[in-house]
């Protein structure tokens, strides 16, 4: 079985080569890289330059917990000049979870001023975001519909149902991660979902339980199969069935032909 990581923070992982050649050897041929702020969108172009296998695609952008509007100029700058090696702007988007954002109007405002412009940027490069949404999921579609976006992806969607369906009937997409195995609201989300607006991802390097073993373990992109098994177990489907679905879906959304690598 062969597939894709559509999100990872290679830059973040501390054995990177490792990681990589594990995620080769486990059949992941391809891996979405995105990107935290302006460092990191320079680190991730480096890892991009000297990776062969995996295939590495980019996303440039900026996180919500880094956002900082001082930045964005040049990190429009720098996708414009790599427009060729990205397959997604992001990490972009807007998270209010913790309660000190929540009271803190300056910094909410400075995320939604990068959001924007990142979106704008998405628009205009003609990619589709990679939208973090947590705590503000209503907001972060709201405006991606007023940007005018025809794709989108909520990545590790874990958000109310009702915000869901406006998710797919705008014809976007989610994706999920090995939190879909134990989970509650991704387990929700993943139920009501249709398989074909389904992305999978790992988020590396977040931390997961291990379901049966209630031990964490620290993600890599070759756990993008935990991802896999999990959702096939959910929607009650062979893996081999899912799997077709997942790499007809990232073909669809990024453009990507998993087989054709
Ligand atoms: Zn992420």
């Amino acid at each position: 079985m062969t597939t894709y990581d559509t999100h990872a923070h290679l830059d973040h992982l501390e054995n990177l080569d490792q990681a990589l050649s594990a995620a080769d050897q486990a059949g992941v041929k391809a891996i979405v890289a995105v990107s935290m702020n302006l460092e990191s969108c320079r680190r991730c172009l480096e890892i991009k330059r000297h990776t062969t296998q995996p295939h590495i695609y980019l996303g440039m952008g900026m996180h919500p917990s880094d956002a900082n509007p001082a930045d964005v100029d040049a990190i429009k700058d720098l996708a414009r000049e790599h427009r060729a090696d990205l397959a997604v702007i992001g990490e972009i988007g807007l998270d209010f979870w913790y309660k000190w954002v929540r009271k803190d109007q300056v910094k909410k405002q400075e995320q939604r001023t990068v959001y924007r412009a990142l979106l704008e940027l998405a628009a205009e490069l003609e990619l589709p975001p990679v939208i973090h949404s947590r705590g503000v999921w209503r907001e972060c579609f709201e405006t991606a519909r007023e940007v005018g976006l025809s794709r989108a992806e909520f990545h590790w969607y874990s958000g109310p149902i009702d915000v869901l369906k406006d998710i797919l009937d705008a014809g976007y997409y989610i994706s999920t991660s090995p939190s879909v195995a134990y989970s509650p609201q991704s387990r929700e989300v993943i139920e009501y979902a249709p398989l074909d607006r389904i992305l999978i991802e790992t988020d590396s390097p977040v931390y997961y339980r291990n379901r049966d073993t209630g031990e964490e373990f620290q993600a890599e992109p070759k756990d993008v199969f935990r991802t896999l098994t999990a959702v096939s177990e959910l929607k009650e489907l062979d893996p081999q069935e899912a799997v077709r679905q997942f790499n007809q879906n990232a073909e669809d959304f990024f453009g990507i032909a998993v087989e054709d690598l």
